[in-house]
Order: structure tokens, then C-alpha cells, then sequence
């Protein structure tokens, strides 16, 4: 068997395995409850999830999405989660291999897959995860990669500055917030990990994505424009595809405005 495909493997099951933590901190977090008491239980039952039954992905076919208890629906987003990061962190493992860049940016992912789906369900982005993911930046950085410093700094604040002006520019035209305090502070978190260049790639993208999907709700679902929508997973979404691709489409965009 090949090494190459072990190591994928590998990574995929860390992943999912934080994939399954998260869905705790993305369920526990808005409610105000704990994630570490009690163990996770069926909602509705109050049964305890037996350690068998709590595998990333598979527990979900193999209880075909039941509790084992009282059979009621075990929701889908469990399963999708923990398949999302598994995924994530393979992706993560192809661009960074075995390196501090793959601890750095694989907590980002995480980080922001569980903002991601706090904001869509309940248009939130809280605190306490913000704050996570500012002190794993500024830490990790500073053990890990202090040569970054300056840059995480200027990085956080470009975040902070062109989400700001984003939220001005919109209530000067709309009249009304459309952004949310949220959105700023967790552009200033991404910002920390991206550096300048990569954040003003993420905004760029953000933005750009999360205008084709707002154009496409107003033509299929009659939502109103300038009606709030979730931003958060589209500075997600904008933010990894900058660090991955941010470099090549920064080239590939001066290609074309200074031929
Ligand atoms: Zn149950």
C-alpha cells in the first residue's frame, strides 16, 4: 500500500475526529453550555452517546442516522461536518505537508468551518470562538513562526479596516446595517493568520462569492436586496481560497492589468 495514500487516510480521520468536536462547540457554544460536561447525549432521550457510536462519519451509517435509544433523526449536519474537516485537513496536508503550517492553518480551518455554520444557522458569529481563534493565531505565531509577527499584525488590521469600510460604505448607500460587528472582528481573526496581501485577497473573494450566491437567493427565493445575510462563511470561504490560491491569482490578475 502506499505511504502517500496512508498519510491522506490519516489525516482524514484527525480531521473528521475535530470535525466531531466541533459539531459539540457549534451546538453547545450559542445555548451557553459547556463543551467539555457532559458527554454528548441525545437530545431528545437524554441516552449517552456510547464511544462506539460517537465514530466521525461512519457511526452516522451505521446507526443509519437514529439514536441508537429512541430513534429519533440524528441531524445530516453531524456527518457533513466531520466530513468537511476531514476533507480540510487532507486539503491542508497536500498544500502544507507535515509542517507548522499545517497546525497553523488546519486550527484556522477548523476555527472557521464552526463559525460558518453558527452563522448560517443563527446569523452569530460569538465571541468565544473569535477570541479562540485570535489566541491560536497570536500563539502559534509567536512560538512557532516569529518571523511572521509583523505581518500577522498588519494582517489582523487590514481585516479589521476593510470590513469596517466595507460596513460604512454599505449603511452610506442602504441606510441601515447590513454588516454585523461580527463580521468585522472575524476578518480581523482571519487577518491574523493571512497576512495583508492574502486578507485583501480574502475580501476581495469574500465579497465576489458572496455576491453571485446573494444575486442568485433575490432571483430564486424573491429575498429582498440589502436584507441581511450570513457573511461569515463567505470570509471563510474567501479566506482559504486566498491562502491556498491567493499568490497565483494575485499573478494571474497583474498578467492581466499590467500586460
Ligand atoms: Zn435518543
Amino acid at each position: 500500500m502506499d505511504i502517500l495514500w496512508l498519510e491522506f487516510l490519516f489525516i482524514f480521520i484527525i480531521g473528521s475526529a475535530i470535525g466531531s468536536f466541533l459539531n459539540v462547540v457549534i451546538y453547545r457554544i450559542p445555548l451557553n453550555k459547556s463543551i467539555v460536561f457532559p458527554n454528548s447525549y441525545c437530545p431528545k432521550c437524554n441516552r449517552s452517546i456510547r464511544p462506539y457510536e460517537n465514530i466521525p462519519v461512519i457511526s452516522f451509517i451505521f446507526l443509519r442516522g437514529k439514536c441508537a435509544g429512541c430513534k429519533e433523526k440524528i441531524s445530516l449536519q453531524y456527518p457533513i461536518v466531520e466530513a468537511i474537516m476531514g476533507l480540510l485537513a487532507m486539503l491542508m496536508l497536500y498544500s502544507y505537508n507535515w509542517s507548522w503550517d499545517l497546525l497553523i492553518f488546519g486550527a484556522m480551518v477548523a476555527v472557521l468551518l464552526a463559525l460558518s455554520v453558527i452563522d448560517i444557522a443563527t446569523y452569530r458569529l460569538p465571541n468565544k470562538i473569535i477570541i479562540t481563534g485570535v489566541i491560536i493565531a497570536v500563539v502559534l505565531t509567536v512560538l512557532l513562526k516569529r518571523e511572521y509577527v509583523l505581518n500577522m499584525i498588519l494582517g489582523g488590521l487590514t481585516g479589521l479596516f476593510l470590513l469596517s469600510l466595507m460596513g460604512l460604505i454599505s449603511k452610506l448607500l442602504l441606510r441601515k446595517d447590513t454588516l454585523g460587528m461580527g463580521d468585522i472582528k472575524l476578518a480581523g481573526m482571519i487577518g491574523l493568520y493571512l497576512g495583508p496581501f492574502q486578507t485583501a485577497g480574502m475580501f476581495i473573494i469574500g465579497v465576489f462569492v458572496g455576491a453571485l450566491v446573494g444575486i442568485s437567493l433575490i432571483i430564486a427565493r424573491g429575498k429582498k436586496w440589502g436584507q441581511r445575510i450570513p457573511f461569515g462563511p463567505y470570509l471563510a470561504i474567501g479566506g482559504v481560497i486566498a491562502l491556498l490560491w491567493g499568490d497565483s491569482l494575485w499573478q494571474w490578475y497583474i498578467s492581466f492589468a499590467l500586460p
